[in-house]
C-alpha cells in the first residue's frame, strides 16, 4: 500500500530486523488488495461526489434531491506512467473545478504481463490447436490490457469512458472541460453526444502558448535572416520573450471581463514599446498605484521620469511591431479569451499525478493492476487525506492504530501546509523571481558553452 514491491518491502523489514515475507505471500496478498478494486472505487469517489455535488448545487442555488442532474466544470488531464509516446500505461482523471475533488478516473493499459510471459510461451512452445485460445479465455477476465492503440490516444479514450459514464454513476454532466490547448478529448466526448460540452482554458497553458509563438517567431526570422533577438535594447531576446510570457498570464488573470483583458494584454506589449517621443500608454491602467510608472506620475500629478531609465522592458517598436501584431491578435481573439474567464488552472491535476506517480514509481516496471491500485490509494488520500486512507484501511479490514492516524495525520498537515504555501501570493512572486533567475543563470551558462543545447519552442 505504500507502493513498494516485495523486494524493497523485504529490504525494509531487514533494515528493521522484521521477518518479511515470502514473494509468493506478498504477491498474494496484494491481489487480495486488487480484487477488492471495484468496491474501493465507488466508496472513493461516492464520497467525493457527494461532497461535489452539493457544493455545486450550493454554488448554482439548485435545491439537490438524489436524482437531480447536476451540469458542472471539470478539469480533465491524462497522465503517462513513461514520458513520450512508449508509455504502455495511461490515466485521465477528473477533477470538479469548484471543489478541487477527484471525481473518476480511468486507466488504460495496452501491456499484460502474463500474456507476454506465460501466454507468450504458450504460443510459440505448445504447438496444440486452440491450446492458446483455451488459456487466453481462461485468463481473459483477468488480463490488464483494456487498450489497443498509441498511447497519445488514450488521454482521448478515457476521456470516452468517463463522460460516458458520468450520468449513470454520478447523476453528474460534465458540461464543461477545462483542459489543454489540444483538444482531441473534448472532441472525442462531445462526438458521443451525451449532452451539449463547452470547452474552458488553462490559464497556464494558454500563457505558454505565447512564449511558445514568440520563440517560433525569432526561429522563423532567423531562417529568413531578419534577426529579431540577439544583443542591443528593445530586441526580442530570451528574457525578454519570457517577461512578456509573464505580463500576458498576469494581464489574463487580474480581468474578470474579455475586454479588459483585451486592454491589459495591449497594455503589456504597448507599454514596453514606448519611448520618450511616442509614450505608448493609453492602455496602461490609470491612478497613482498603477504599475505603470507613465500613468503614476499623470495620476500625482508629477512629470514622468524618462523612459530609459523607469522601463523595465523595453521593445523596438519599428522592428517588433509587424511580427509581433498578429501573434497578440491571434492571442487575444474574444473567444479564447472567453474560455479563460475563470482564471482556472490544471495544477490540481498536476499535483494529483504527482501524488499518483509517488505511490507507483515511473522509472521501475509495475503492473497495470498494482497502477490502478496505486492510482486509488493516491486519490483517496489527494481528496480527503488521513480519512482517506482509513476509508481504504477499514474496507481491508486492517486496524487503524494509533500511530497509523498520528503518522497519517502528520503526512497530511505536512501536504496542506505545503500547498497553503504554493497558492500565497507572495511565494508566487518570489517563486517567479527565483525561476526567472534560474533561467537567466541557464542562459548564461549556454552562451559560455556556444548556444542553446535544446531547440527554442520546447518546453
Ligand atoms: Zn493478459
Ligand atoms: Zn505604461
Amino acid at each position: 500500500m505504500a507502493g513498494m514491491g516485495s523486494d524493497t518491502f523485504n529490504l525494509f523489514c531487514e533494515y528493521l530486523d522484521l521477518p518479511g515475507l515470502h514473494k509468493k505471500t506478498f504477491l498474494k496478498n496484494a491481489d487480495r488488495f486488487y480484487a477488492k478494486y471495484e468496491a474501493t472505487r465507488k466508496q472513493i469517489f461516492s464520497r467525493a461526489v457527494a461532497i461535489a455535488r452539493a457544493e455545486n448545487a450550493r454554488e448554482a442555488n439548485i435545491e439537490l434531491t438524489d436524482d437531480t442532474i447536476l451540469d458542472i466544470c471539470v478539469s480533465y488531464d491524462g497522465t503517462w506512467m513513461k514520458r513520450g509516446y512508449t508509455s504502455k500505461i495511461g490515466i485521465g482523471c477528473v477533477i470538479d473545478v469548484v471543489t478541487g475533488f477527484v471525481l473518476d478516473a480511468e486507466l488504460l493499459s495496452t501491456y499484460c504481463h502474463t500474456c507476454e510471459t506465460t501466454g507468450a510461451w504458450i504460443k510459440s512452445n505448445v504447438p496444440v490447436a486452440g491450446r492458446y485460445e483455451a488459456w487466453y479465455n481462461q485468463h481473459k477476465s483477468d488480463c490488464c490490457v483494456n487498450f489497443v492503440g498509441t498511447s497519445g490516444h488514450m488521454e482521448v479514450a478515457a476521456a470516452e469512458l468517463l463522460w460516458a459514464r458520468s450520468i449513470d454513476d454520478h447523476r453528474l454532466r460534465y458540461t464543461t472541460m477545462l483542459s489543454d490547448g489540444d483538444a482531441k478529448a473534448f472532441t472525442a466526448a462531445q462526438k458521443l453526444e451525451l449532452y451539449p460540452m463547452a470547452k474552458e482554458e488553462c490559464v497556464n497553458h494558454v500563457a505558454k502558448r505565447l512564449g511558445t509563438s514568440l520563440r517560433n517567431l525569432v526561429t522563423n526570422c532567423s531562417k529568413r535572416n531578419i534577426q529579431l533577438g540577439g544583443r542591443g535594447t528593445g530586441r526580442l531576446t530570451r528574457e525578454t520573450m519570457d517577461k512578456l510570457q509573464t505580463y500576458y498570464d498576469r494581464a489574463i488573470r487580474k480581468s474578470n471581463t474579455v475586454e479588459e483583458m483585451k486592454a491589459a494584454i495591449m497594455a503589456t506589449v504597448n507599454h514596453c514599446y514606448s519611448t520618450d517621443e511616442t509614450p505608448r500608454h493609453d492602455f496602461c491602467p490609470e491612478g497613482p498605484d498603477s504599475w505603470c510608472f507613465f500613468k503614476a506620475a499623470e495620476a500625482k500629478g508629477k512629470a514622468p521620469g524618462r523612459h530609459a531609465t523607469n522601463m523595465k522592458t523595453k521593445l523596438d517598436y519599428k522592428l517588433l511591431n509587424e511580427h509581433l501584431q498578429p501573434i497578440y491578435d491571434r492571442l487575444s481573439d474574444d473567444e479564447l479569451l472567453s474560455r479563460c474567464l475563470r482564471h482556472a488552472t490544471q495544477n490540481a491535476n498536476e499535483s494529483l499525478h504527482s501524488v499518483i506517480w509517488s505511490k507507483c514509481s515511473k522509472t521501475k516496471f509495475a503492473s497495470a493492476k498494482k497502477v490502478r491500485f496505486s492510482m486509488l490509494l493516491a486519490i483517496a488520500e489527494y481528496n480527503h487525506g488521513p480519512q482517506g486512507s482509513s476509508v481504504l484501511k477499514n474496507l481491508f479490514g486492517e486496524p487503524s492504530g494509533v500511530s497509523a492516524t498520528r503518522l497519517s495525520q502528520r503526512r497530511t498537515s505536512r501536504r496542506l501546509a505545503a500547498s497553503r504555501q504554493y497558492e500565497s501570493d507572495k511565494i508566487t512572486h518570489r517563486r517567479a523571481a527565483r525561476k526567472m533567475a534560474l533561467k537567466r543563470r541557464q542562459r548564461e551558462l549556454e552562451e559560455l558553452e556556444g548556444g542553446p543545447s535544446y531547440s527554442a519552442g520546447a518546453f
